[in-house]
């Protein structure tokens, strides 16, 4: 009697288990978003080089790079679901605010779609819990349209003139204009100076607000950055 209790007991672990791991890691489940937005003149004055979109060269205004699911450990999940391609008949309603708002810089030039289909694969399969692929690129769209990000700078005197402005003057006039601390990232242009490249913002889960980052990226800019022209 004894040694069936225990083989049941064994038996019923061996069923349970697999099925609490797979839960609580799911790829799925994720806490906020990054929205994340590229300076475009810092994008393409380093030592790589950018090409413009067919459809020319882009407004002089930060683009959409993503819109990333993240654990508020600081670990990310990736390509959550190879079974939900980029499908871009879903969004044709969106194709005319795409083209503007999160316009491609790579090489060889396309119209984008590439750049689309790579973020939705590695990111919004990620977050199919929440929102569905037309969402998810209106959500990118909508947090653009409301963060205007260029004009919290240039509201503060501080513009993509090839000068060398203070990170902290950076952080807190998009602070002050926008209501959350921005993550900062830096590149390095073609002679090796540190220049304002991406902000990164927090989202909730549900893509409806900005919030206060749980986690910020690593990586770190100099004190004093340069915000090239585009
Ligand atoms: P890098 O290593 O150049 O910073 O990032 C390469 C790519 O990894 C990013 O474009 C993005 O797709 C992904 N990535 C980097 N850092 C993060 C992060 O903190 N969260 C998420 N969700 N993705 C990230
Ligand atoms: P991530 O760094 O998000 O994982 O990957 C970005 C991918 O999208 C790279 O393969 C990169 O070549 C491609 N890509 C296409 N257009 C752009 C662009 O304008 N900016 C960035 N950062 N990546 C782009």
């Amino acid at each position: 009697m004894k040694i069936l209790l225990a083989s049941l007991c064994l038996i019923s672990l061996l069923v349970i288990l697999p099925s609490v791991f797979s839960a609580s890691s799911s790829s799925e489940d994720f806490d906020f978003f990054y929205f994340v937005q590229q300076w475009p003149g810092s994008y393409c004055d380093t030592q790589k080089k950018c090409c413009y979109p067919n459809s020319g060269k882009p407004a002089a205004d930060f683009g959409i790079h993503g819109l990333w699911p993240n654990y508020k450990d600081g670990t990310y999940p990736s390509s959550c679901d190879d079974s939900k391609p980029f499908d871009s008949s879903t969004i044709s309603d969106l194709l005319t605010s795409m083209k503007k708002s999160w316009p491609t810089l790579a090489c060889p030039s396309g119209s984008g779609e590439a750049f689309w289909e790579h973020e939705w694969e590695k990111h919004g399969t990620c977050s199919e819990s929440v929102i569905d692929q037309h969402e998810y690129f209106q959500t990118a769209l909508n947090l653009k349209q409301k963060t205007n990000l260029l004009g919290a700078l240039t509201k503060a005197g501080i513009n993509p003139d090839g000068k060398s402005y203070s990170l902290e003057s950076i952080r807190d006039s998009i602070k002050e204009s926008i209501g959350f601390t921005p993550w900062v990232e830096c590149n390095r242009d073609g002679s090796g100076n540190s220049q304002l490249y991406q902000v990164y913002l927090c989202v909730d889960r549900s893509g409806s607000g900005l919030i206060e980052c749980p986690v910020f990226p690593h990586g770190k800019c100099g004190a004093e950055i340069e915000f090239p022209s585009f």
